[in-house]
């Protein structure tokens, strides 16, 4: 069986972190970078599309190329890289965004080439929704689109947000920004105000109290794992999205199970990245490990019901 074809467009970023880990300037992050890496660990044909300036170390192309990333869509252009500047409070549990600067992204025109056009499945990576668009415009008979966006887009890029709502299988999005999408603070409610703006599933991620997918015959849950250290929180819910994609583009067939599988292979692939800062934890990677945690999620949730 070969796999699907996986389309990943998002930011690839700079980014400069701050929190009681300690200050960390200028690592690799962005959202197509998580995803694509995420990804690589369960499926081959990952093409990413994306664009970053002339400050864009070598080694983190290398880096991408190694994890066997298909870079024929990132773009260098004159200018500066995407950067985020972000802080976050002593118990990790809320982050202050401090700085977005979208550098080469603010002119960034995706062009698709014939593979990329064919790709099975799209992952829309957080990223301006008029690219989103711009992208879903391109791509010719994906099996399967998801997206994720952020607080960023929902204040300043509502309608065309709306627009690719429209047109998309599953959203992600973490439950702060759900709740302020539907402007209802139940999740289930928001996640069916969410579904009548388009999107068939919602898949609310709620950083270590796990994920829930929200869908047209009910709802499941995958729990995060419970880790004694958690180092950087940055980038789990774009490791979780290259994890489902990954485990989807590697599933014979996109089925109720197949979703809910991803969805726990997911929950493996963030639960890593947050062990280390940046991508760092990724990149000391075997498949070995994937399919030890796979087993671990596996006995943290599997019992059986009494014989009444
Ligand atoms: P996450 O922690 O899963 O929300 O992802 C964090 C990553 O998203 C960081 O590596 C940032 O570079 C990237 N990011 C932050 N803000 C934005 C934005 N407005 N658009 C695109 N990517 C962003």
């Amino acid at each position: 069986m070969t796999d699907k074809r996986l389309l990943v467009v998002g930011s690839v970023a700079l980014d400069d972190l701050d929190g009681p880990f300690g200050r960390r300037p200028d690592v690799l992050g962005g959202s197509a970078c998580y995803i694509s890496v995420s990804a690589s660990f369960l499926t081959k044909d990952i093409r990413l599309v994306g664009v970053v300036g002339e400050d864009f170390p070598r080694e983190h192309v290398d880096f991408l190329r190694e994890r066997g990333v298909d870079l024929a869509g990132l773009e260098v252009q004159a200018g500066k890289t995407f950067r985020w500047r972000g802080r976050y409070s002593e118990t990790l549990e809320s982050r202050d965004t401090l700085d977005t600067q979208l550098g080469v992204f603010a002119d960034f025109r995706p062009r698709l080439d014939d593979a990329q056009r064919d790709a099975d499945l799209v992952f829309l990576g957080n990223i301006d929704p008029v690219l989103q668009l711009d992208v879903l415009e391109q791509v010719r008979r994906p099996k399967l689109v998801a997206c994720d966006t952020m607080n960023f887009w929902i204040t300043r890029k509502l309608d065309d947000l709306r627009a690719v709502l429209e047109r998309v299988d599953i959203l992600l999005i973490n439950d702060e920004e759900a709740r302020q999408l539907a402007g209802v603070h139940n999740l289930v409610r928001a996640a069916d105000a969410i579904r009548m703006m388009g999107a068939k599933a919602v898949i609310v991620k709620r950083g270590d109290s796990g994920a829930l997918l929200f869908h047209e015959s009910g709802a499941f849950a995958a729990p995060a794992l419970p880790l004694a250290e958690v180092v950087d929180p940055t980038g789990a819910g774009d490791s979780f999205a290259g994890g489902f994609m990954g485990s989807l583009a590697r599933s014979a067939e996109l089925t109720p199970d197949a979703i809910r599988r991803a969805m726990i292979y997911g929950s493996v692939l963030a639960s890593f990245s947050v062990e280390d800062f940046s991508l760092d934890r990724l990149r000391r990677l075997g498949p070995g490990d994937v399919a030890a945690r796979f087993r671990a999620f596996y006995d943290l949730t599997h019992f059986e019901h009494l014989d009444l």
